[in-house]
């Protein structure tokens, strides 16, 4: 890492005092799971760039699909009567995997924060359409993170994301996280998940069903700390959502196409959801992009040919030909590699690995996770399970002892968490446990 507080760029999710104190590392290439800083450091990717390189860096296969379709065309508009064919086929490649969901209709958008802000307005005006014009709030989970722009900053669970940009969205509610190792309720799995579905329905109950558009929740909370809801709470919260009458929306964005081992996060629950919101593993990251999905349920309600009926939000780069040309491949890529049995299998030796560090270091309370979405919990106290300071210089310890071995590891508040590309091997995996223990080690 340098130290460079020169930088032009706004650096978000760190504060300047820290970003002094540990300097960037500039990024200048990828090749597989490892990525080279500008001083040709070879570094194991244990982010995926951000959950989302699932492929890996630099796939011939991906660049060779960008770069075929820039020969041809870099952008037109999706607007209107206009469209292009990579839009067109992934859109179709996409209903074709949801299948089994009965998914319907594909609006692309840039990203994560896009999908689920899409998501939110077209579940509006569903009700509309429907002739329910009250029904406008939205319940989500404490925890929960669902991205950045003011409507999904609402909806987020998690309290940082919000305190500089008040006043948000009104009428967004929040139920507790169905986090098993810390709750004031339970340990025990399946009475968890009805504590949290009785608490969804009296939120509804209290609200009025008439008033409320839809649920929405990752199906396995990722930046809010890799958690992993018990296995009967998502079919119970259909339940909930359709004895109400209330749109359930997935956030797949971290989830979708195989990081949690499944090709979707609900698939773990099998659940169907009315809307699906992807992006990240989407293009595998090589070029921004977001899809919200709809079911044929909800997509049917704009079978109206009334103005009321026209969707006014869509983006510039909605259906961007080089983006979608990517999604195609890294799609590809997932299906004849089988990514999602991938990481299945090595996830579950990554966390049967990293298990022990709970006897091991009293720093660590909790270690969890679902395919290769795992985390170390960290604790000031194993006993109250208090978490370590997010201010900790603890945190960032491990992130640049991690790093002086080579390796990259993700630190958020008080938790460590690894998401690498769905390529990983079970010899990543040896290098990235023992790079952990020397870290560790170090700060106990
Ligand atoms: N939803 C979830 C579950 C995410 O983890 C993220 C980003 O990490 C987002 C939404 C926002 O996506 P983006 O950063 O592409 O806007």
């Amino acid at each position: 890492m340098t130290n460079n507080n020169h930088s032009p760029v706004l650096h978000p999710m760190v504060s300047p005092s820290i970003l002094n104190l540990i300097g960037q590392t500039t990024i200048v290439k990828g090749d597989g799971v490892f990525v080279y800083d500008k001083q040709g450091n070879e570094l194991l990717d244990c982010m995926a760039g951000l959950w989302c390189v699932n492929v890996g860096h630099n796939h011939p296969k991906m660049n060779k699909a960008i770069t075929e379709q820039l020969e041809k065309i870099a952008f037109y508009n999706s607007f209107v009567d206009f469209t292009n064919e990579p839009a067109e086929m992934l859109a179709n490649e996409l209903l074709t995997w949801l299948k089994p969901e009965q998914m319907a209709k594909v609006m692309f958008s840039s990203g994560g924060s896009d999908a689920n802000e899409t998501a939110l307005k077209l579940a509006r005006q569903y009700w509309l359409l429907e002739g329910q014009k009250n029904k406008t709030q939205f319940i989500s989970l404490t925890n929960g993170y669902h991205g950045l722009h003011f409507g999904v900053t609402s909806i987020t669970g998690i309290e940082i994301h919000k305190q500089a940009y008040a006043p948000l969205l009104q009428n967004c509610h929040h139920i507790p996280t169905p986090c098993l190792y810390r709750n004031p309720w339970t340990s025990d799995s399946d009475e968890l998940a009805d504590i949290i579905a009785s608490q969804l329905e009296e939120k509804i109950i209290a609200i009025g069903e008439h008033n409320i558009a839809a649920f929405i929740a990752e199906p396995i909370q990722g930046a809010g700390g890799v958690i992993v809801p018990p296995a009967k709470l998502w079919p119970l919260f259909r339940k909930v959502c359709d004895k109400y009458n209330i749109l359930l929306i997935a956030d797949e964005v971290v989830t979708g196409f195989g990081r949690s081992g499944e090709l979707f996060g609900c698939r773990n629950w099998q659940v169907s959801p009315d809307i699906m919101c992807l992006a990240k593993g989407l293009t595998s990251g090589y070029i921004p992009l977001g899809a919200t999905v709809l079911n044929e349920k909800v997509a049917k309600a704009w079978q109206h040919s009334g103005p009321e009926s026209m969707i006014m939000h869509g983006y510039t780069y909605s259906g961007h030909p080089l983006a979608c040309a990517a999604g195609l491949t890294a799609l590809s890529i997932v299906q004849e590699q089988q990514l999602h049995i991938n990481a299945a299998q090595v996830g579950e030796y990554l966390l049967q690995s990293l298990r022990p560090f709970k006897e091991h270091y009293s720093l660590v309370g909790d270690v969890r996770g679902k395919g290769l979405m795992v985390v170390l919990d960290l604790v000031e106290c194993k006993t109250s399970k208090a978490p370590l300071d997010p201010a900790s210089p603890l945190n960032q310890q491990l992130v640049q002892l991690a790093q002086s071995q080579g390796v990259i590891i993700r630190n958020v508040g008080s938790k460590v968490i690894l998401s690498p590309p769905l390529t990983f091997t079970r010899s990543h995996v040896d290098t990235l446990v023992k790079t952990l223990h020397f870290a560790f080690d170090r700060v106990s």
